[in-house]
């Protein structure tokens, strides 16, 4: 039985989006702890009612007819930090826990780790789902870093209904891929491993990355997307290759490619998910003529278009 509290009828997806997007779902529960979390999935399979976890909806397109089901909204947020001995500390957190809270509360505490992806919208659920990465700007470090590299254990309700935990071999983190995008699993809690850190260098890391992402990126408060649209392809990046096309500023309604990065679509205030799937047909169909390349998306399409 899901609190009714926290349950709404036809609630619009678009403002949990990033993209601010997206038509109804039937039913909206919001599950402000790992507990309500599970019971909501574990009812909403009892019931064979289809559903859907939403972190930050910050690397999906909610269709504008909405999702028929229920969508389980995650703001379970609650964290902890324990002593591992040492210099280490193990950050325990809901996965409905934003990574920019968690980087505010460790860096405060001067635990390193997490701050390598600063201005990344993301809950730690969408986080491990996805294994969040950034190419770090500073030539001392430049390399991807993934979450994997801080991740310990996460506990998960599985396909199978039992609540367990699981290390990262069960996981297996790849680019863009774990196991979670093949299995039902959900994600309530996850475990990561963090050293003590310089707060000097903290400071910088976190001034580096916010400003390489203020110079390269359209600003989300103003331009909402849903970050990168298309998978890299064979290590080329699919922005240059939309750019070679001569794409940026092009619309299709209020769907706009990003004047400052052509991977990425921002929403100019009235945008469709319909418009945004016809910019992301052209911008294919555009790339394939020009550079013999198909493009793949790399968000979730959710929902009836
Ligand atoms: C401006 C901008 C910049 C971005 N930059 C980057 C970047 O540099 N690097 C990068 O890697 N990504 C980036 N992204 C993409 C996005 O931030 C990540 O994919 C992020 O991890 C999505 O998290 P979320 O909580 O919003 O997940 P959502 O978008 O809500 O969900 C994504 C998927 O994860 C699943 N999911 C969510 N929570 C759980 C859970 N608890 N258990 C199981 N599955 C779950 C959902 O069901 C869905 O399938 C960017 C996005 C934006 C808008």
């Amino acid at each position: 039985m899901l609190d009714p509290r926290h349950l709404s009828r036809d609630e619009p997806l678009a403002p949990f989006t990033t993209f601010k997007i997206g038509g109804p779902a039937d039913l909206l529960f919001e599950a402000t702890s790992a507990d309500a979390l599970a019971r909501a999935v574990l009812a909403a399979r009892e019931h064979d009612l289809p559903y859907f976890v939403l972190g930050l909806g910050a690397n999906v397109l909610i269709g504008d007819r909405g999702f028929r089901g229920l969508v389980i909204r995650n703001t379970a947020r609650r964290c902890e930090f324990r002593d591992a001995g040492g210099d280490a500390c193990e950050l325990w957190t809901e996965s409905g826990a934003t990574i920019k809270s968690l980087i505010q509360e460790s860096v405060t505490r001067g635990w390193s780790g997490l701050e390598h992806y600063v201005g990344i919208p993301s809950t730690v659920g969408g986080a491990i789902w996805q294994n969040l990465h950034f190419l770090s700007p500073a030539p001392e470090r430049e390399r991807t870093m993934f979450i994997a590299e801080v991740f310990e254990r996460c506990e998960i309700v599985s396909e199978e209904n039992e609540r367990k935990t699981v290390d990262a071999e069960y996981v297996k983190f790849g680019y863009d891929d774990t196991i979670f995008h093949h299995r039902r699993d959900v994600v309530l809690s996850a475990t990561f491993k963090l050293q003590r850190g310089d707060p000097v260098a903290l400071q910088r890391v976190l001034q580096e990355n916010l400003s390489w992402r203020g110079a390269k990126h359209p600003w989300l408060d103003w331009h909402p997307s849903a970050g990168s649209i298309f998978k890299k392809k064979e290590g080329v990046g699919a922005g240059r290759l939309v750019d070679q096309c001569g794409l940026k500023g092009f619309r299709v309604g209020d769907a706009q490619i990003s004047h400052m990065h052509a991977n990425i679509m921002v929403n100019l205030g009235r945008a469709t998910a319909k418009d945004v799937r016809e910019l992301i047909a052209h911008a294919q169909r555009e790339v394939e003529e020009n550079c013999g390349v198909h493009l793949e998306p790399e968000i979730g399409f959710i929902g009836e278009f």
